[in-house]
């Protein structure tokens, strides 16, 4: 097996930090926005992303998080959801406490890395059983290629040409102990 470094913790802070200043720009501000990350690193991106426009804006944005473990047509998976003070809208969606919920809102989903697009797919339909969002924006860390259907990331970290038999692994301080993505090949 090689490992290649890919992005070091520098490079993660730059991204995000830019990431940050791309999400203000589209929406001009944060008006109405909601992040929302896709568990279980996607929520670490999202709460990263607010404490980034936080510093920026001085405003606090709200975040929540999305299991759409159950909405994947092809992957099973699990494992424990954290105990948080939150509302949770549904067995999917756990939003801040006192949250009105997604309608109307610009929901901007969180994912570590983008692949054939079918989580994002899952991710959406979850989203819509909660609510009409008024829009749903992407932003991922990486972007790997080999989409399976027609969904492209409105913000991305670093794109990451891959073959099918590489794998990418993104660590992050909160869940793994270390800021770093690498790519695997075997
Ligand atoms: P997709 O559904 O787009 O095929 O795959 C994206 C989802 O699977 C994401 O939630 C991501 O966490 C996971 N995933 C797919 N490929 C990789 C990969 O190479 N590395 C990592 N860390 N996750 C991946
Ligand atoms: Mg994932």
């Amino acid at each position: 097996t090689d490992k290649n470094v890919i992005m070091d913790e520098t490079a993660i802070r730059r991204a995000l930090s830019r990431i940050a200043h791309e999400i203000l720009e589209k929406n001009k501000g944060i008006e109405n926005c909601l992040l929302v990350g896709i568990r279980t690193r996607g929520v670490y991106l999202a709460q990263r992303i607010a404490e980034r426009i936080k510093e920026i804006e001085g405003v606090d944005i709200p975040y929540g998080e999305l299991d759409i473990t159950h909405y994947r047509d092809d992957r099973e998976g699990g494992g424990d959801r954290e105990a948080m003070d939150r509302t949770v809208v549904n067995s999917n969606l756990t939003l801040p406490a006192g949250s009105t919920g997604i309608k109307d809102k610009k929901v901007i989903l969180f994912d570590d890395v983008l692949y054939t697009g079918r989580t994002i797919r899952a991710a959406m339909d979850a989203l819509m059983d909660c609510g009409r969002p008024r829009m749903i924006q992407l932003a991922v860390l990486a972007d790997r290629g080999h989409r399976e259907l027609p969904i492209r990331p409105d913000y991305i970290g670093k794109n990451v040409p891959t073959s099918r038999h590489e794998q990418i692994e993104v660590a992050l301080t909160e869940f793994d102990g270390k800021d770093e993505v690498y790519i695997i090949s075997n």
